[in-house]
Protein backbone atom coordinates (compact mmCIF):
# COMPACT_ATOMS: atom_id res chain seq x y z
CA UNK A 1 0.00 0.00 0.00
CA UNK A 2 1.28 3.78 -0.51
CA UNK A 3 0.28 6.94 -2.08
CA UNK A 4 2.73 8.62 -4.22
CA UNK A 5 2.73 12.48 -4.74
CA UNK A 6 0.82 12.07 -7.71
CA UNK A 7 -2.54 11.09 -6.10
CA UNK A 8 -1.83 14.61 -3.88
CA UNK A 9 -3.23 17.61 -5.08
CA UNK A 10 -4.05 21.13 -3.36
CA UNK A 11 -6.68 22.62 -3.47
CA UNK A 12 -6.71 25.62 -0.44
CA UNK A 13 -10.02 26.14 1.53
CA UNK A 14 -9.55 29.21 4.04
CA UNK A 15 -12.04 28.55 6.56
CA UNK A 16 -10.34 27.80 9.68
CA UNK A 17 -8.07 28.77 12.61
CA UNK A 18 -4.94 29.74 12.05
CA UNK A 19 -3.27 27.45 14.50
CA UNK A 20 -3.40 23.90 16.08
CA UNK A 21 -1.85 21.54 16.90
CA UNK A 22 -4.00 18.04 16.18
CA UNK A 23 -5.07 15.11 18.77
CA UNK A 24 -8.16 14.02 17.08
CA UNK A 25 -9.32 12.87 13.69
CA UNK A 26 -12.82 13.01 12.42
CA UNK A 27 -14.08 11.16 9.35
CA UNK A 28 -17.32 12.56 7.13
CA UNK A 29 -18.44 11.31 3.88
CA UNK A 30 -19.82 14.00 1.28
CA UNK A 31 -21.20 14.01 -2.06
CA UNK A 32 -18.73 14.05 -5.04
CA UNK A 33 -21.47 16.65 -6.35
CA UNK A 34 -24.08 18.64 -4.33
CA UNK A 35 -26.53 19.97 -7.07
CA UNK A 36 -24.01 19.96 -9.43
CA UNK A 37 -21.36 22.01 -7.19
CA UNK A 38 -18.24 20.22 -6.84
CA UNK A 39 -17.83 19.30 -2.83
CA UNK A 40 -14.79 21.43 -2.33
CA UNK A 41 -16.30 24.28 -4.48
CA UNK A 42 -19.80 23.46 -2.65
CA UNK A 43 -17.77 24.04 1.21
CA UNK A 44 -16.42 27.10 0.59
CA UNK A 45 -19.59 28.35 -0.46
CA UNK A 46 -20.94 28.24 2.89
CA UNK A 47 -17.75 28.49 4.70
CA UNK A 48 -16.81 25.42 5.70
CA UNK A 49 -14.02 23.50 5.10
CA UNK A 50 -11.55 20.24 6.21
CA UNK A 51 -8.16 19.04 6.07
CA UNK A 52 -8.31 16.30 3.28
CA UNK A 53 -10.92 14.64 0.50
CA UNK A 54 -10.86 11.35 -0.65
CA UNK A 55 -11.73 11.30 -4.37
CA UNK A 56 -13.31 7.50 -5.67
CA UNK A 57 -10.32 7.13 -7.75
CA UNK A 58 -7.93 7.38 -4.56
CA UNK A 59 -6.56 10.71 -5.31
CA UNK A 60 -6.36 12.98 -2.18
CA UNK A 61 -7.16 16.53 -2.15
CA UNK A 62 -5.56 18.60 0.50
CA UNK A 63 -7.10 21.84 2.03
CA UNK A 64 -5.76 22.95 5.31
CA UNK A 65 -2.83 21.99 6.42
CA UNK A 66 -3.01 19.78 9.81
CA UNK A 67 -1.61 22.66 11.81
CA UNK A 68 -4.60 24.78 10.67
CA UNK A 69 -8.25 24.57 11.56
CA UNK A 70 -10.73 23.79 9.99
CA UNK A 71 -14.17 23.95 9.57
CA UNK A 72 -15.67 20.62 9.41
CA UNK A 73 -17.75 19.41 12.52
CA UNK A 74 -19.18 21.98 14.62
CA UNK A 75 -17.78 21.74 18.62
CA UNK A 76 -14.97 19.77 17.55
CA UNK A 77 -13.04 22.16 15.06
CA UNK A 78 -10.33 22.53 17.79
CA UNK A 79 -7.16 20.39 17.58
CA UNK A 80 -9.00 17.99 15.07
CA UNK A 81 -7.75 17.12 11.34
CA UNK A 82 -11.46 16.51 9.37
CA UNK A 83 -11.21 13.66 5.97
CA UNK A 84 -13.75 13.68 3.58
CA UNK A 85 -14.70 10.73 1.76
CA UNK A 86 -16.11 11.82 -1.64
CA UNK A 87 -19.85 9.85 -2.39
CA UNK A 88 -19.77 8.77 -5.86
CA UNK A 89 -22.48 11.21 -7.91
CA UNK A 90 -24.67 14.64 -7.78
CA UNK A 91 -26.96 14.74 -4.95
CA UNK A 92 -29.25 16.81 -2.86
CA UNK A 93 -29.18 15.74 0.92
CA UNK A 94 -31.95 13.17 0.96
CA UNK A 95 -30.57 11.21 -1.48
CA UNK A 96 -26.92 11.44 0.08
CA UNK A 97 -28.44 9.73 3.04
CA UNK A 98 -29.53 7.16 1.02
CA UNK A 99 -26.10 6.81 -0.28
CA UNK A 100 -24.02 6.30 2.65
CA UNK A 101 -26.42 3.49 4.01
CA UNK A 102 -24.80 1.35 1.69
CA UNK A 103 -21.54 0.61 0.95
CA UNK A 104 -19.86 3.36 -1.35
CA UNK A 105 -16.29 3.66 -1.53
CA UNK A 106 -13.71 2.30 -4.20
CA UNK A 107 -10.76 0.11 -2.89
CA UNK A 108 -8.22 2.84 -4.23
CA UNK A 109 -10.51 5.12 -2.15
CA UNK A 110 -10.45 2.86 0.77
CA UNK A 111 -6.62 2.86 0.75
CA UNK A 112 -5.89 6.91 -0.05
CA UNK A 113 -7.72 7.51 3.14
CA UNK A 114 -6.11 4.82 5.48
CA UNK A 115 -2.48 6.00 3.86
CA UNK A 116 -3.69 9.58 4.94
CA UNK A 117 -5.24 8.87 8.30
CA UNK A 118 -1.81 6.48 9.21
CA UNK A 119 0.00 9.55 8.23
CA UNK A 120 -1.92 11.67 10.56
CA UNK A 121 -1.22 9.31 13.76
CA UNK A 122 2.15 8.99 13.06
CA UNK A 123 3.09 12.41 12.84
CA UNK A 124 0.13 13.60 15.86
CA UNK A 125 -0.49 12.65 19.42
CA UNK A 126 -3.93 11.36 17.44
CA UNK A 127 -6.19 10.37 20.70
CA UNK A 128 -9.53 9.97 19.27
CA UNK A 129 -10.99 8.67 15.46
CA UNK A 130 -14.32 9.32 15.29
CA UNK A 131 -17.36 9.39 12.96
CA UNK A 132 -19.34 12.89 12.48
CA UNK A 133 -22.14 11.04 13.50
CA UNK A 134 -20.88 10.16 16.66
CA UNK A 135 -19.83 13.53 17.42
CA UNK A 136 -23.12 14.95 16.40
CA UNK A 137 -25.86 12.28 16.25
CA UNK A 138 -28.78 14.53 16.02
CA UNK A 139 -27.50 16.57 13.06
CA UNK A 140 -25.03 14.32 11.07
CA UNK A 141 -25.53 10.69 9.52
CA UNK A 142 -22.18 10.32 7.78
CA UNK A 143 -19.99 8.45 6.75
CA UNK A 144 -22.91 6.36 7.43
CA UNK A 145 -23.46 2.33 7.46
CA UNK A 146 -21.94 1.76 4.51
CA UNK A 147 -18.80 2.98 5.37
CA UNK A 148 -16.20 0.28 6.96
CA UNK A 149 -15.84 1.71 9.89
CA UNK A 150 -14.42 -1.71 11.89
CA UNK A 151 -11.88 -2.44 9.13
CA UNK A 152 -10.68 1.25 9.28
CA UNK A 153 -9.97 0.85 12.89
CA UNK A 154 -8.53 -2.53 12.86
CA UNK A 155 -6.01 -1.28 9.82
CA UNK A 156 -4.97 2.11 11.55
CA UNK A 157 -3.60 0.22 14.89
CA UNK A 158 -2.43 -2.73 12.31
ZN1 LIG B 1 -19.48 15.29 8.27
Amino acid sequence: MGVTMSQIVNIPLTAGSSSQTPNRVVVHAIAEFIDGVPAVDFLRSIGLSAHAFVTCSGVIIRSREDTRGAYHAKGYNTNSLGIEFLVPGNHDYASFKDAIRSPYLTENQYESGLWQIKEWFSKWLIGDISRHSTLDPTRKTDPGDGFPWERLIKDIRA
